[in-house]
């Protein structure tokens, strides 16, 4: 395979960081060639699980999303469709070779921040169950997002998240990480790297394991107490990746929310929240 050597006294990009304290690679567009990923990541014959969840009306969002998925997602690489969800009927979709759907039926929760929050304790055991079985990475999303650029073998590391598109710009204080400090999901206004979003991480089956089980017991913790956190299964996630630091961090672009302006405009000008 033939690319351009990589000139150690040139970064591709030195507008924004490439790499965390921690020595953990943080991925933006621009920074890495897919090629020599694919080719390392065919080697191993890697398999790739990517978990959704489709509850009750939000089963509208699945045809884009595993449409979406064809096109983009880790193509050329073995994946297999985890969709959880209480609806019995779900459509067959055609998926390229080396794809598959498994369909896992779960109970609907009648608040929406139990159903977000059920996520952690539902991917847990079926990652010690089943997936640890079948596949080597799980990506965790959002159902209600469409791919429309390629996502690739880039994102997997042991664990990964992902920078929320709102805070990337953000002092540690203005994060909305959970502030009272009874709830097990509590960082005080002087901590954190960064803010995660709840909608994109994942990793080797083990640390997804670990990150999972760490997120539900806290919730349960919190739930003793009376307590849920301010942003559900995002504030726990962020609290586990405080002590628990990723071993790559996606950029923005991984979870992009239009209703932040363009990514292309990032980071110039970007102040936390628009105003
Ligand atoms: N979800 C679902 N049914 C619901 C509420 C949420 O299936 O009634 C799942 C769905 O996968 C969704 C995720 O939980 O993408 C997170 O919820 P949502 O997208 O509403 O959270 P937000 O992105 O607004 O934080
Ligand atoms: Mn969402």
């Amino acid at each position: 395979m033939l690319y351009d050597q990589p000139d150690i006294l040139k970064p591709p990009r030195s507008d924004v960081l490439l790499v965390t304290p921690w020595l953990a690679p943080i991925v933006w567009n621009g920074v890495f060639n897919r090629d020599i990923l694919n080719a390392q990541f065919h080697h191993i014959d890697v398999h790739i699980g990517l978990t959704a969840f489709a509850i009750k009306k939000y089963v509208l969002f699945l045809k884009t999303f595993i449409e979406s998925a064809e096109k983009f997602f880790m193509v050329r690489h073995k994946v297999t469709y985890y969709i959880f969800t209480d609806h019995d009927n779900i459509s067959n979709f055609t998926l390229a070779d080396g794809r598959k759907l498994v369909i896992l039926k779960v109970p609907a929760y009648e608040r929406w921040q139990d159903v977000t929050m059920g996520r952690m304790e539902m991917i847990r055991d079926q990652a010690i169950k089943k997936f640890s079985k079948e596949v080597d990475y799980l990506v965790c999303v959002d159902v209600d997002m469409i791919f429309l650029e390629e996502v690739g073998v880039e994102i997997l590391s042991d664990i990964f998240g992902t920078l929320h598109p709102g805070f990337f710009g953000a002092l540690q204080s203005e994060f909305t990480y959970e502030r009272r400090a009874e709830s097990a999901a509590y960082i005080p206004f002087d901590a954190g790297d960064f803010y995660y979003a709840g909608g994109n991480f994942g990793g080797v089956i083990e640390e997804v394991i670990r990150l999972t089980n760490f997120c539900h017991n806290a919730m349960l913790e919190d739930k003793q107490k009376n307590i849920e956190a301010l942003w559900h299964d995002e504030s726990y996630l962020n609290k586990y990746f405080l002590s628990y630091k990723p071993t790559k961090v996606l950029s923005p672009e991984y979870i992009w929310n239009n209703y932040y302006g363009s990514p292309n405009a990032m980071p110039f000008g970007f102040n936390s929240w628009p105003a």
